[in-house]
């Protein structure tokens, strides 16, 4: 029966194939008691050993075939089985309770998954996902259990699971697996970023496409409207054979822009830069033909860990960043933890509106060791690129000013013990604040640029929490008061001759693309991704005539009158 489930679009394409139901295999776990202790803990070292070593094997097919970057997670697995404080606490259950080894790991893994699921942040929730992909192959090893691996699928097939884990998904072979559907997952799940990657369509968080789908059914992935058909009709799979056939005709053109600069159709030119969060992601970045890097988050360099990183560490990695990007302008974001992003070694107390409290500059200014640390790595990696300095969360001109002037301080220190520093470092801050956005015209005056954080701009002046699913329809890019605010921080900066940039999420909207190119913004800052897209779009699009187009849209209503104009006119048409 002809049936279509809704996801998340998490990699873009159409693939249309049989399923394949990746199922989990079931473990039943008993508590045995054991008679012999050595013997268990032998069985739990053979078991080990052997998931070490099919996990190398799938971290060195992975560096051969992805690159060394999606390689690393399997690293990450084999540091886990490796771990004493696994390990060693499955060994003293086997010696002092008298369990049996999977009995015992199973427990111990379920304690630590419970405590990484309950950190906030999403993270340190994806290395829960992490220790249960290892527990399962040394429980499937203990219990003589095995899965069949999907490196072993030798004809075009579309991968249905309930998840992915990576190194399900570092077995995928592109050539055979045409997409894939989840049950679970969203847009920053490591399945969704590994799809991408391997550019395999992809749809995740359907929900029930396990319990939908059978092994051997027809079954269309659509990742551009993260829609699933199962069993389709011979007019759909016409129609989304045709669509399939316009997505890679349109990514063969998009491929041909790699190495244009972006200039709308009247001449005009605008940056298109890339948002990164570790030196990992410049291998997309550089083949997206990305034009600078407009917003390095670098709270990625704190996480994960369960200590801060020192200023070589920082240094290290600001300066691979600049020099890989060739004097192409890299802007980097000084830390901004806080909100979602937890650094639980900090241990900072527990607060009721995270989002309007202790985060990013506030954090810095109070914790002045971990600022001033960070500020010396970016001076020191300035000297070997095109680095420029921004700070995020900035509401008052006093944080701006203090920390401008630690900067100077550092700066100063640096200089007396003769270390290079390039004399030309902009420093910019994120607009990202309503209180800042409606005063633009006076940070203007003691900024290098702006970068306009609409992730946080819009629920701040919306009052609608970006992460809380019951007041999304609030969320809303193009409603005429964020599209004011975000001309009034344009036009501030082009006052004083600075330049304006966008690094949150809707700079790479092809609804808001239009509108933003017409207010006069001069840097775009999206994922790697979405930048051949973007560029085609501009170079199709005339600024003037824009202008007085998004002049119209200012004063129109509604986010949906908005959208919809736009659509008339410049998607549609
Ligand atoms: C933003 O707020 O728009 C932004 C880019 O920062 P983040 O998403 O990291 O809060
Ligand atoms: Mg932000």
């Amino acid at each position: 029966m002809q049936q279509t489930l809704t996801g998340i679009a998490a990699s873009a394409g159409v693939a249309i194939a049989k399923a394949f139901v990746h199922e989990e295999p079931t473990f039943n776990i008993e508590r045995l008691n054991i008679e012999n202790v050595e013997d268990e803990i032998g069985r739990l070292q053979d078991a080990l050993s052997v998931s070490k070593q099919e996990l190398s094997a799938i971290r060195d097919k992975a560096e051969a075939e992805l690159g060394a970057d999606k390689a690393e997670i399997f690293s990450a697995h084999l540091l886990v089985l490796s771990d004493p404080e696994l390990v060693d606490s499955v060994s003293d259950k086997i010696k002092s309770d008298g369990q049996n080894a999977e009995f015992a790991l199973n427990e111990v893994a379920n304690m630590f998954i419970t405590m990484f699921e309950n950190m906030d942040n999403e993270y340190m929730r994806e290395r829960a996902a992490d220790i249960r992909d290892v527990t399962k192959r040394v429980l499937g090893h203990l219990l003589g259990i095995e899965a069949r691996s999907l490196a072993t699928l030798v004809e075009e097939t579309i991968v249905i699971a309930d998840d992915l884990t990576p190194s399900d998904t570092a077995q995928l072979n592109p050539v055979f697996v045409k997409g894939f559907a989840t049950n679970v997952g969203g847009r920053t799940s490591h399945s969704a970023i590994m799809s991408r990657s391997l550019e395999i369509p992809a749809v995740v968080g359907t929900k029930e496409v396990t319990t939908q789908v059978k092994t051997g059914m027809m079954v269309i992935v659509d990742g551009l409207d993260g829609q699933v058909i199962i069993e389709p009709t011979e007019a759909q799979l016409t129609e989304y054979r045709k669509k399939k056939a316009d997505y890679d005709k349109q990514k063969e053109e998009w491929a041909k822009l790699v190495l244009e600069s972006t200039v709308s159709k009247d001449g005009e030119h605008v940056e298109l830069a890339a948002n990164i969060g570790t030196p990992k992601d410049l291998d997309g970045v550089i083949g997206n033909g990305a034009e600078a890097i407009g917003l390095y988050r670098t709270e990625f360099l704190y996480m994960g860990r369960d200590n801060l990183p020192t200023e070589d560490e920082q240094f290290e990695a600001y300066k691979e960043v600049v020099e890989r990007m060739e004097n192409k302008p890299v802007v980097i974001r000084t830390l901004d933890i806080g909100g979602d992003k937890e650094l639980p070694y900090l241990d900072l107390p527990k607060e009721l509106n995270p989002f309007l409290g202790f985060r990013a500059i506030r954090l810095c200014l109070e914790e002045q060791g971990i600022f001033r640390t960070q500020l010396r790595a970016l001076l020191r990696a300035s000297a070997f690129g095109n680095l420029k300095i921004m700070f995020p969360m900035i509401a008052t001109m006093e944080e701006l000013r203090q920390a401008k002037q630690m900067l100077q301080e550092e700066k100063d220190n640096l200089l007396a013990d003769g270390i290079e520093i390039s004399e030309q470092i902009e420093v910019g801050i994120m607009v990202e604040i309503p209180s800042t956005a409606v005063a633009a015209d006076l940070f203007a005056k003691e900024v290098d640029f702006f970068s306009i954080g609409t992730n946080d701009l819009i629920q701040y002046t919306m009052a609608a929490d970006r992460m809380n699913e019951r007041v999304s329809y609030l969320y809303q890019p193009y409603h005429p008061a964020i599209l004011r605010l975000v001309k009034m921080v344009i036009d501030a900066a082009h006052k004083q001759g600075k330049w304006a940039g966008m690094c949150g999420e809707m700079a790479g909207d092809e609804i808001a693309i239009p509108l933003l190119l017409g207010l006069g913004l001069d840097e775009f800052s999206m994922s790697a991704t979405s930048i051949l897209p973007a560029r085609s779009q501009i170079l199709s699009l005339s600024k003037t005539e824009l202008s007085q187009f998004a002049e119209e849209m200012l004063q129109l209503s509604t986010a949906d009158e908005v959208e919809q104009q736009v659509r008339e006119q410049f998607i549609n048409a």
